[in-house]
């Protein structure tokens, strides 16, 4: 059955000293995918790590695409992307050097050993959907049945998510990363 087009949403995030060339090198990547179209961007986020044990922090970035692939084909190009700009620079226990998380899938959920969509953790980190909001606020999350701004202020406004809200950062994409695509 040949899939349907889809909108689908994808969270960037890096914590190394050139990670505004990582994801740079990642959106013109995805820009590349010919399973996906008609790309945006937000703006990119600094924001301060999160349970993380490396203490630098990351830049985040969010993007929303049409996808013509299954969600799980769309994973495989996600990690190979993950993979090609790692192996690059990467050494033996490196800090991550781009993930990229497949945040929504249409109103699809899928819950599999290798996939969960939405991603499942996604609406509790303000360093996802701050970023989210500037393209996808009116999405509503499939599970959660609320807005991704929704989503983003129930976080800001809750005193015991200690997280600090992630700021705009210094860095902007250049059209020559996104193939012209506005942001
Ligand atoms: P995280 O992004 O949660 O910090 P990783 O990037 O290391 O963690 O991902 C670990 C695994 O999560 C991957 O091997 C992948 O199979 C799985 N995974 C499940 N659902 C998703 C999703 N929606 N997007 C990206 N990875 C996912
Ligand atoms: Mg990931």
């Amino acid at each position: 059955m040949a899939p349907t087009s889809t909108w689908v949403a994808v969270g960037l995030g890096s914590n190394l000293d050139n990670r505004f060339d990582y994801l740079q090198r990642a959106a013109t990547a995805l820009c590349a995918l010919p399973m996906l179209s008609e790309a945006r961007f937000s703006a990119i986020y600094e924001s301060a790590a999160v349970d993380c044990p490396d203490p630098r922090p990351f830049l985040n970035a969010a993007a929303r695409f049409r996808c013509k692939a299954e969600a799980p084909a769309l994973l495989t190009a996600l990690q190979g992307i993950e993979h090609e700009l790692a192996r690059t620079r990467s050494y033996r226990n490196a800090p991550r050097t781009i993930d990229l998380d497949l945040l929504l899938f249409g109103d699809h959920r899928i819950n599999t050993s290798v996939l969960q969509v939405p991603h499942p953790r996604f609406h509790m980190r303000l360093f996802v959907t701050t970023p989210l909001c500037d393209i996808a606020g009116d999405w509503r999350h499939p599970n959660l049945g609320r807005t991704i701004a929704e989503l983003d202020q129930h976080l800001r406004s809750n005193r015991e998510h200690r997280e600090a809200p992630p700021v705009p950062s210094q860095f902007h994409w250049p059209r020559s990363a996104l193939n012209g695509e506005p942001r």
